[in-house]
């Protein structure tokens, strides 16, 4: 009998992460992927590899898996980490007493913090607000995540999974009690296909309920979809990420990416993941709010602005989506009577390593094969500009040495608007996975 097959839903972080971790472990794995590379949330997201401290004083749990997973992910793919180091800053009239607890889930989290003295620190980054009365350092980094997920689906390639993008799944093959596969159609082409599986992963993010069938008897999950604005200023201020030391809130945190600055986030709910309908003020409250960090940042102006939404576990009292954990579960639907099917929600990017080894164990579980998860130790496959490394690649994956001559080109030393570029997306996506 050939290794179990399992079709993973959703190329994001998540299902990316994955079909790495079961393609490692043996299993024959199909990933479909609507999109292209940047398709979901992942593509539009804020950049931060985080420390945990963000959460660290209401969800203590979040922020120990966001420290264990930053140090396993700053180790397996330096290629799409830069490590920034972030910081936690206090201005005048901010509640000071928020310091202590910040402190306090800090330890209680495992995560290194160091007071800072402030007027060392405004030499060190100039463009600060002279309003700083306290300062913390974390080891917040930030994370490329077209890089990141380009590397997981190489790496996965190599391992032996078949990468399916722009193609979407539209329906289940059932006996109407098990799975035994799903329908899917190419996006551009229109030309349909059946996979046959004995697992489905529904890793599709805000869009897990739609994949869920209520006529095959599969239940809805628990969902709240949390939609959040980011504006992208032309311009880098600081080496550091930059967090305003409170709960978190809207317009509190700035990220330094390459050459600009990804200012963020708001957030309110969506019934859709497809409809989100941008504030049109919403760019110049965050410009407001964050030129209270870096007061240069009003006189740049907005370059750009976009926004992604939460695939967010509710937890029935979740306001505008900011009290929603931040915490992730996996959902078998067999507890519905319906067999072959599993779903994932929940979670952060900093945490698909953590989510994937999980579903990894889980299956592993089900289907008898006992393979322990190996994401924590391999490195994920990027082009390396040494002419023997890329001749390495190319015989691992398949593609042309040529093609990952410009993939490290075209994503070396770019600024956040070039790298996240729809065309960038559309063509690496096409020359790198059909
Ligand atoms: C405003 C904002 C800021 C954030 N900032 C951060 C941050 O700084 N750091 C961090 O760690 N996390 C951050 N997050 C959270 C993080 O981005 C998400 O948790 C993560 O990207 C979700 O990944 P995913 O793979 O689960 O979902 P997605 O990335 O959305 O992937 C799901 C995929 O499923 C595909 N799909 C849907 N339907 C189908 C279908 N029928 N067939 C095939 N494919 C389908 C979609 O095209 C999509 O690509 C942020 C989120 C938002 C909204």
């Amino acid at each position: 009998m050939g290794a179990p097959r399992i079709v993973v839903i959703g190329g994001g972080s998540t299902g990316s992460f994955i079909t790495h971790d079961l393609a490692g472990r043996g299993f024959d794995v199909t990933l479909i992927e609507r999109g292209n590379i940047l398709g979901g949330t992942s593509g539009r997201f804020h950049g931060l590899l985080h420390s945990g401290a963000r959460y660290a004083v209401d969800d203590v749990k979040t922020a120990r898996e966001g420290i264990e997973d930053n140090l396993v992910i700053s180790k397996i793919a330096k290629h799409a980490v830069e490590d920034t180091g972030g910081i936690f800053a206090s201005l005048k009239g901010d509640d000071q007493s928020y310091a202590d607890k910040f402190v306090s889930g800090c330890k209680a989290a495992s995560i290194p913090v160091e007071e800072l003295d402030v007027s060392k620190l405004l030499e060190d980054e100039p463009f600060l607000t002279r309003e700083i009365k306290l300062a913390f350092k974390v080891p917040d980094k930030v994370i490329n995540s077209f890089r990141f997920i380009t590397s997981l689906l190489l790496t996965a390639k190599s391992e032996g999974a078949r990468i399916k993008l722009n193609t979407e799944m539209v329906g289940f093959d059932s006996d109407g009690k098990t799975i035994k596969g799903v329908s899917v159609r190419n996006r551009e082409t229109g030309a349909s296909e059946k996979i046959s599986s004995d697992l489905v992963i529904n890793a599709s993010g805000p869009w897990v309920n739609n994949i869920l069938s209520g006529d095959l008897g599969m239940k809805k999950i628990d969902m709240i979809l949390s939609a959040g604005t980011m504006a992208v200023v032309g311009r880098r201020f600081t080496e550091s990420v930059v967090n305003r030391l409170r709960m978190p809130s809207d317009g509190d945190i700035i990220v330094p990416f390459f050459t600009e600055s990804i200012i963020g986030t708001t957030s309110f709910i969506v019934e859709d993941a497809d409809k989100v309908e941008i504030d049109e003020d919403d760019p110049k409250f965050l410009l407001e709010e964050g030129s209270k960090m870096i007061p240069a940042i009003k006189k740049c102006g907005v370059k750009r602005y976009y926004a992604g939404v939460r695939p967010l576990l509710s937890s029935g009292n979740d306001g505008n989506g900011r009290e929603a954990s931040r915490d992730f579960r996996i959902f078998d639907h067999a507890s519905e009577g319906v067999n072959g099917i599993i779903t994932i929600g929940g979670g952060k990017l900093s945490t698909s390593r953590l989510m994937a080894e999980n579903i990894g164990d889980f299956v592993c579980q089900r289907t008898g094969v006992k393979e322990r998860s190996k994401t924590d130790s391999i490195e994920l496959l990027w082009p390396d500009i040494k002419k023997e490394k890329l001749d390495d690649l190319s015989r691992k994956t398949g593609i042309n040495v040529s093609v990952l001559k410009e993939l490290v080109a075209e994503t070396s030393s770019k600024t956040y608007s070039d790298i996240y570029s729809p065309v960038n997306d559309i063509v690496y996506s096409r020359m790198l996975f059909d």
